[in-house]
């Protein structure tokens, strides 16, 4: 995306400069940096002060060797990381991702862009995120846990309840973030909120684990309903067919819509009566399989190899797998295909063309930073209830999650009028976000 304005062009071309070939971090900083042009016009304030250029610099990152022991007694190493990106409004807070694909220009737009969404919520969390390239994928259970007790026994140092709290995201479930949770209580001798996501026997929250999903479905509604619009009646086709995907799929279903297609790394799955998600959640949740066991379990579906799941002819699309895996040809294809809104349930899924394209074309459009902030959002408040040492119902966890995901929307929608760009989520949220950290940046001095 072209910024027109000299000041936030120069400052991109830096950032350009100074993280070459950071082709994820410069891409979610770009989309950003468009956002703030209209802020930056008002208030010259923030120039001054340098916020901008603070923001786009992470206050800390850390890189550290994780060596473990595989199955047949041989010494493997991964690298491990956790940027820590902005602690102005709270501790550091988001997920860690086990994926062969990680790197710091991967996990610096991740951390970037949490450093925003954390601010949406209206919760006191701050932006971070980490993980390693470790490929969870094939490995047993035994070199799981010695991965994660390995991966937390550096970590150890620079996390906190108070100082920095993770979470999952993609290879990062229950079962991981109980064996890193075990592991830091044993080196510290302290049972504290060092984590969320955690199991509900010990400290974790009722909804976390729907949490992503359901928000963004509860945003998505907000978004449509709007519009007169609802997913009663819609066909939906969402990418992925993990922890995001899974819920989004169980409350779009609730709310009246007919999921019919989902996706792994490996293809994808048309079931035109709906699909079945008690039969997704064996396959993946419990077995940890393929998604092309559901067509061998569901005579009805189809299964077909490699990527295309945006070729089903859908209403709504929910991105839920991974970056960057709708791109334009995909666009052109759901907007021919009539589709009418789309909604990011993973982190910036849909590349700029593709955006650009719905935006041009009238399809809705909810981005990722405030869609799927519902996670981080019920972490959040199992941060809150373990500081309490309570726990609530799954009513009132729920109930504020509808609330936050409400008050997100009504914030992006405000701050898109108040500047000039009604009915943008996407420069609303950039801008909503934007000027909470920023307040609280300059009320603190420059640091
Ligand atoms: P999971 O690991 O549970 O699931 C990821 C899903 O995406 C799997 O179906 C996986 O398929 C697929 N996938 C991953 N990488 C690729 C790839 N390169 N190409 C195609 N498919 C891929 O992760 P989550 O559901 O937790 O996370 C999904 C997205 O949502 C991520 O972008 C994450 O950052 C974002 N997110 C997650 C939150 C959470 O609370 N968990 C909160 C906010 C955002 P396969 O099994 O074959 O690898």
């Amino acid at each position: 995306m072209r910024i027109k304005n000299n000041y936030l062009a120069n400052l991109f071309e830096n950032v350009c400069r100074t993280n070459a070939n950071e082709i994820e971090f410069l891409q979610a900083v770009n989309e950003v940096l468009s956002s703030l042009e209209p802020v930056v016009e008002r208030r010259p304030d923030l120039a001054a002060a340098g916020v901008i250029e603070r923001l786009v610099e992470p206050e800390r990152l850390i890189q550290f060797r994780v060596s473990w022991t595989d199955d047949a007694g041989r010494v493997r190493v991964n690298r491990g990381y956790r940027v820590q990106f902005n602690s102005a409004i709270g501790p550091y807070k988001g997920g860690l991702r086990l994926h062969p694909s990680v790197n710091a220009s991967i996990l610096k737009f991740l951390g970037f862009e949490q450093v925003f969404k954390n601010a949406l919520t209206g919760l006191p969390i701050g932006g971070a995120k980490g993980g390693s390239n470790f490929d969870p994928k094939g490995k047993s259970d035994g070199e799981i846990m010695r991965f994660c007790q390995s991966f937390m026994t550096e970590l150890a140092r620079h996390v906190g309840a108070d100082t920095d709290v993770p979470a999952g995201d993609i290879g990062v479930g229950g079962r991981e973030i109980g064996y890193m949770f075990g592991q830091y209580k044993r080196i510290r001798n302290e049972f504290t909120g060092v984590l969320t996501g955690k199991g509900l026997t010990f400290g974790g929250s009722l909804v976390r684990t729907e949490a992503t999903g359901y928000g963004l479905c509860y945003f998505t509604q907000e978004m449509l309903s709007a519009r007169g619009l609802g997913f009663a009646g819609s066909r939906i086709v969402i990418s992925g067919s993990g922890n995001v995907a899974i819920y989004a799929a169980e409350k779009a279903a609730q709310l009246g819509g007919r999921v019919i297609a989902m996706s792994d790394s490996n293809g994808y799955i048309h079931d035109p009566e709906g699909i079945d998600l008690a039969v997704i959640k064996q396959i993946k949740e419990v077995e940890r399989g393929r998604i092309s066991e559901y067509a061998r379990r569901v005579p009805r579906a189809a299964y077909t190899e490699g990527p295309g799941v945006w070729s089903v002819p859908c209403e709504i699309a929910l991105p839920c797998a991974t970056q960057n895996d709708l791109a334009l040809e995909d666009a052109k294809r759901l907007c021919r295909n009539g589709c009418f809104a789309v909604a990011e349930g993973a982190n910036m899924p849909c590349t700029a063309e593709a955006i650009a394209l719905f935006q041009h074309s009238g399809v809705l459009f909810a981005p990722a930073k405030a869609a799927n902030a519902g996670g981080v959002a019920v972490s959040a408040l199992e941060m809150s209830q373990n500081s309490l040492r309570m726990a609530w119902s799954f009513e009132e966890v729920d109930s504020r999650l509808q609330e936050i995901m409400a008050g997100i929307y009504r914030k992006a929608c405000a701050a898109a009028s108040e500047y000039g760009r009604p009915g943008d989520l996407i420069c609303g949220a950039n801008i909503a976000a934007f000027l909470k950290v920023a307040e609280a940046m300059l009320w603190q001095g420059v640091a």
